[in-house]
């Protein structure tokens, strides 16, 4: 298979699985929904409004939120098995790019340690994703345990408390529920940093020092990427898709600012920052001398 095949499968790959997680967590939502409606009430949300010593009883979300510790569980491991999946596609395709990749097995374990999972894929806990996802489920609860404690003596009708709370767990139509939120905000972007991520180390151990900005033009993709002007960086970027650069012109990237930038990694990792889906596909040198002289 050629090795840009490969690379855009992955792609590809990324993509279908952002959708389908996606669909994940709005069941999810749901399903947290009906625990805390159905299961825990009724009258217990009732109970938090009427009840003067209200704080009292927010101790009793506790097993609730370790029910949807639990719930997330299955979430978190197929993130795992996904990231995993990556690492396959990166070995693939510097293996059709034409190098000896066996040898860099070993190496990759030390990746998997970085990110936090085993070779088969679980989770490790006090690792990078093991705090991550903590910080998904923190933050969630914390939502839920502001709106509940905000809404008690607002004298807020009853009714309206129920529909805020379907609103913080499910979501609306123009804002996301909490669990997805959180989920976006620290998850989504991982795929594609663990692909640069893994992409990068075998470059490195390879020496290879060119890549091609891959990726297509959508309707979100950034100026930085494809091209225009950035209020943030207060000028206009060339378009970067499709052209060689080397690794040294990357680097020289994270001396400025632009809009989206992800100033909590580097742009070998980041690329273009949130929500980027570019990816930099490295070249042999012989390639990279040819695409240089024709862009
Ligand atoms: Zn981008």
């Amino acid at each position: 298979m050629p090795p840009k095949q490969i690379f855009d499968d992955r792609s590809q790959f990324i993509d279908d699985e952002l959708v389908k997680l996606e669909k994940a967590i709005s069941s999810l939502q749901k399903e947290i929904l009906e625990v805390l409606v159905i299961d825990y009430a009724p009258g217990f949300i009732e109970g938090l409004i009427l009840n003067e010593e209200s704080l009292k009883h927010l101790y009793e979300l506790t097993p609730i939120f370790e029910e949807l510790a639990q719930l997330n569980n299955t979430l978190e491991t197929k993130i795992a098995t996904n990231l995993l999946k990556l690492t396959e596609y990166s070995k693939d395709y510097f293996k059709e790019l034409g190098f000896k990749v066996t040898g860099i097995k070993k190496e990759i374990n030390v990746l998997y340690e970085v990110i936090g999972i085993t070779e088969k894929g679980v989770i490790i806990p006090s690792g990078y994703l093991s705090k991550l996802f903590n910080t998904v489920n923190v933050e969630f609860q914390q939502s839920i345990s502001n709106y509940v404690l905000n809404s008690i003596g607002g004298n807020m009708p009853y009714q309206d408390f129920v529909k805020g709370f379907r609103e913080v767990i499910k979501g609306s139509p123009e804002v996301d529920g909490k669990l997805m939120k959180y989920y976006k905000q620290y998850s989504f972007d991982l795929y594609s940093k663990v692909a640069a991520l893994t992409d990068n180390y075998y470059a490195d151990q390879l020496g290879l020092s060119y890549f091609v900005y891959d990726g297509t033009q959508i309707d979100t993709s950034r100026p930085f990427c494809v091209g225009g002007h950035d209020s943030v960086f207060g000028g206009t970027f060339e378009p970067k898709i499709h052209k060689t650069f080397s690794k040294e012109e990357a680097e020289s990237w994270n001396a400025l600012d632009w809009k989206g930038k992800d100033n909590a990694s580097t742009v070998m990792i980041a690329r273009g920052g949130f929500n980027c889906r570019h990816l930099f596909r490295w070249i042999t040198d012989d390639e990279a001398e040819i695409k240089k002289q024709n862009q």
